[in-house]
């Protein structure tokens, strides 16, 4: 049996997801929800001047740059929340269990969709057919909302060796890797017992 996310072996004790992909699922959730959470930045980030108290009046008609708009667009309905939702949506209908309710604005929906679909995790690691899509589609949702808020470095990538000498450059949050020298896939955990790979000066 192989993770559905990572596709390394699973130890005997793992059914579906292995253990290290779900926590990094789990933490990904965590890391949107919140106050001090990245969907709370996102809505932020989209309303420069509301810290003033009063009424923001602008003079300049200019268009919202790009950025912004990407922003705006993840931060409304049909964006990050309303992706979770349809998860959570669907998790519920897998499980027999009644359509699931939301109250509040859209931050307090955040919190809420997040908070439950982090109790049903276990679950969806273990047993739900599309685990791995949920996966990466909370990956991207994370690494948007991170572009989007230009509050986020791309992950640093870290050379690793193959013992076929192939260099693989890989990131905390790589899944797996399979390298192109010789065709091994390695688990997330796998690729970090590979020894670094030298660096040369450019
Ligand atoms: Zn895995
Ligand atoms: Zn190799």
């Amino acid at each position: 049996m192989q993770c559905t996310v990572c596709t390394r072996d699973l130890y005997a004790d793992e059914t579906g997801a292995c253990r290290p992909c779900t926590d990094r699922v789990d933490r990904t959730l965590r890391a949107i929800a919140g106050p001090g959470g990245l969907y709370a930045r996102l809505s932020a980030s989209i309303r420069p001047g509301s810290s003033s108290g009063g009424p923001h009046v602008s003079g300049s008609r200019d268009a919202p740059a790009p950025v912004r708009l990407t922003a705006l667009s993840l931060a409304a309905r049909g964006g990050v929340v309303t992706i979770l939702q349809t998860w959570l949506i669907d998790w519920h209908e897998a499980l027999g269990y009644r359509h699931p309710r939301w109250d509040g604005d859209l931050q307090q929906q955040c919190d809420q969709v997040v908070a439950r679909l982090r109790v049903l995790l276990p679950w969806a690691a273990e047993q739900h057919g599309a685990f791995d899509e949920f996966a990466r589609e909370v990956g991207q949702l994370q690494r948007q909302i991170g572009a989007a808020t230009g509050g986020e470095r791309p992950p640093r990538r870290v050379p690793v060796a193959c013992p076929c000498g192939h260099v693989l450059r890989v990131t905390l949050d790589t899944a797996g890797v399979k390298c192109p020298g010789c065709s091994v896939q390695y688990g997330h955990s796998e690729v970090f017992q590979l020894p670094l790979a030298e660096r040369r000066a450019a």
